[in-house]
């Protein structure tokens, strides 16, 4: 291994290489986290005091501790989504401010695909061009938080290059449905990329021999990506099972590896812990649903096998409206 703060580990050089080529970007940056991602990617498009276009279900906005206010000193508005993560491309025009003495700079807008909170949405190749170029036209910089780019483009038959070509720059997860242990990629153009490590570095993410973690994602890039239509096909099972038990869940919507349903009984945490008591993992989100994810080591009994402990849980009254 080498240091990475010096360019200098071959593995870690490998896999930004790597994961340039498959997003169809100059260079990439290995980060340890989605969330450092976003935040660098954040921190580079933007200076303090700008003003980024967010939707409102988006994980920026909702679950990264408020870092693009304390940490980049940007002041986020919000849009609000629509069913598959994008949002009106007009209101996106209407929201980019003139350069009127009183108010602040519209720098970015931010899309992501697929969209964790609205299920694993996915944004179309023709939803995303519809929506940059409106951002473009308006002189905007668009960064897109693609956790799950690779689900997205097996669910709408594209390539992940294909659907962040419009985009300035695209972060990826290897930790989740690709299932390396740690780590995430930040990918754009080669100048773009070089001031981000400088922003990698101030938050405290310049990892060294980071050479071991880097291998893993490798592994998840060049093994991972193809088996991740199993999870897909897993995900649609676990909700017609759901629909069968008599959750209202549109098994139509479900496109990739996330199934969302409003929480049976409306009591979030109890379901969620009468759930792990019996060995089934679901996280509760806001607006009393639950969130189940199908991963790698996840086979198709498996699901039935969850099933059969969901209904185990369901309130009473659930399960007798179904039965009759
Ligand atoms: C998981 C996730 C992130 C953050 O990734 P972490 O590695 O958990 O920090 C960002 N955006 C989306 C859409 C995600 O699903």
């Amino acid at each position: 291994m080498g240091d990475d703060v010096f360019g200098e580990d071959p593995t870690v050089n490998a896999l930004e290489m790597e994961a340039a080529r498959r997003l169809g970007k100059e260079a990439a940056l290995f980060v340890a986290s989605g969330t450092m991602g976003n935040l660098v990617a954040l921190l580079t498009h933007c200076e303090a005091g700008d003003e980024v276009l967010v939707g409102d279900q988006a994980h920026i906005f909702q679950r990264e501790v408020g870092a693009a206010a304390r940490v980049a000193g940007l002041m986020i508005s919000t849009l609000p989504n629509e069913s598959d993560g994008g949002f009106d491309p007009e209101r996106v025009r209407r929201m980019v401010r003139g350069s009127d003495l009183h108010e602040p700079r519209t720098r970015l807008l931010t899309l992501e695909n697929t969209h964790n909170y609205l299920g694993g949405a996915v944004l179309s190749v023709a939803r995303t061009r519809a929506l940059t170029a409106v951002a473009r036209e308006m002189g905007l910089r668009i960064h897109l938080d693609g956790a799950r780019i690779f689900n997205a483009a097996l669910a709408v038959d594209a390539s992940a290059a294909e659907l962040a070509a419009s985009c300035d720059s695209v972060g990826f997860c290897l930790s989740k449905g690709l299932a390396a242990p740690v780590g995430s990629l930040l990918c754009g153009e080669a100048p773009f990329i070089e001031r981000a490590r400088k922003h990698r570095k101030m938050l405290g993410g310049g990892m060294r021999q980071a050479g071991v973690l880097a291998a893993a994602g490798l592994v998840a890039l060049r093994e991972m990506v193809s088996r991740l239509a199993a999870d897909h096909a897993n995900a649609r099972r676990l909700a017609w099972g759901l629909a069968e038990l008599g959750l209202p869940v549109d098994v139509e919507r479900i496109q990739t590896n996330i199934v969302v349903v409003p929480v049976p009984g409306g009591d979030g945490r109890a379901f969620q812990r009468a759930l792990a008591e019996r060995g089934v993992l679901a996280t509760v989100i806001s607006g009393g649903r639950a969130r189940f994810v199908t991963h790698y080591g996840i086979e198709g009994q498996d699901v039935d096998e969850a099933l059969s402990r969901v209904e185990a849980v369901l309130p009473e009254r659930l399960v007798k409206d179904v039965a009759e």
